[in-house]
């Protein structure tokens, strides 16, 4: 109460200070590369947890170190933007319920928007099925200095569309539907993801791994708390009966499309305070690899700005006025 009246600059002190005293010990390091997707690695999901799986601070976490992962984001997302150089693509996958929206909504929510874009796929509409996957893919990349976050993507094409065999049932030649086809678009997807990279689009893919168990209450919640109902979908407990089939395909996937530059991370699902916590260590470990810098600026622009600092500093009332007499021929 009693901070409530010393002001905004004070409080966010008091509460930076309260962190680092209350957290200095606290466990809050995790180890993301063991839900990295080594290139070649055949793997199976039932292997990966769906759980905390690290010793870590709950309270630390969710009060200290994820929100201070989220400032880290931003700086870095600031310099990508102001750089404008590479572009970054995030994409989510999962079964349903497992915390797509939830976690888009507490990583990237607080970024700048002229940044960052979040797009969603779904069901292909009339027009996107008359061209091949990738179309409406390649329409929602992200330009230079931008974040794209893809909530699901060209990898239902390899997922969805196979459990259901909705390849046979659309407009591709028949000619052109082999039993070689899975193998073709891994192949294909491998190639437009090492062409993006080499291009200055790097991609990271996450998966959110929840267990059967979290996903029948996530589903029995959608029907239980009113203010969830929107979210329920009669095709969410029908493609149930299919869960060990997505498993199946997911491992697959995963195993064929984790490439060094485009890695899978396969991020436990179950308690949504770490799968935030683990996806943002993800998103800064991507962020950390492209290294953006703010642009440097030249010697001349710089000695200027000094100029202009000691100017402002003197208090004086005509500064604009006075910046303007000191202005370099070329802004004028
Ligand atoms: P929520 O978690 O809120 O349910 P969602 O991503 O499942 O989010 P929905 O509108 O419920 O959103 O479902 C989108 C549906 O579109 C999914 O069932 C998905 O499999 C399907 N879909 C997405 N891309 C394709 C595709 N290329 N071909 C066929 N179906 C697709
Ligand atoms: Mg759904």
């Amino acid at each position: 109460m009693e901070n409530e009246t010393k002001g905004k600059t004070e409080v966010n002190d008091v509460k930076e200070i309260k962190g680092v005293k209350d957290y200095k010990d606290a466990k809050i390091k995790i180890d993301i590369d063991r839900y990295r997707v080594k290139e070649g690695d055949t793997i199976n999901l039932k292997k990966f947890a769906t759980y905390c799986d690290q010793d870590v601070d709950k309270s630390a976490v969710k009060n200290y170190a994820f929100p201070q992962a989220l400032d880290e984001i931003s700086l870095l997302q600031a310099k990508l933007f102001a750089q404008s150089t590479y572009g970054l693509i995030i994409v989510l996958q999962a079964m349903d319920a497992a915390g797509k929206d939830s976690t888009i909504k507490h990583v990237f929510s607080h970024l700048d928007p002229n940044g960052v874009h979040v797009v969603s796929f779904k069901q292909p509409t009339e027009e996107e099925k008359d061209h091949d996957y990738m179309w409406r893919i390649n329409k929602a990349l992200p330009r230079r200095g931008d974040i794209g976050v893809f909530n699901r993507s060209h990898y239902e094409d390899v997922i969805v569309s196979r459990v259901h065999n909705l390849i046979e049932q659309g407009k591709m030649p028949k000619n052109l539907i082999s039993k070689d086809i899975w193998d073709i678009r891994y192949r294909q997807i491998r190639d437009w993801e090492t062409y993006l990279n080499e291009n200055g689009f790097p991609i990271v893919k996450i998966f959110l791994h929840v267990s059967k168990d979290e996903q029948r209450d996530r589903l029995a919640e959608r029907i239980l708390n009113k203010q969830k109902n929107w979210k329920f979908s009669m095709a969410d407990i029908n493609e149930r009966r299919y869960w060990d089939r997505y498993q199946e395909l997911y491992s697959e996937m995963i195993s064929e499309t984790s490439l060094k530059e485009a890695p899978w991370y396969i991020v436990p699902a179950d308690q949504k305070w770490y799968t935030r916590y683990v996806v943002a260590q993800i998103v800064i470990k991507a962020l950390k690899d492209i290294a953006p810098k703010f642009p440097e600026m030249s010697k001349e622009i710089k000695d200027q700005l000094e100029e202009f600092r000691k100017l402002i500093e003197s208090g004086s009332v005509g500064m604009i006025e006075e910046m303007q007499d000191m202005m370099l021929p070329s802004d004028k």
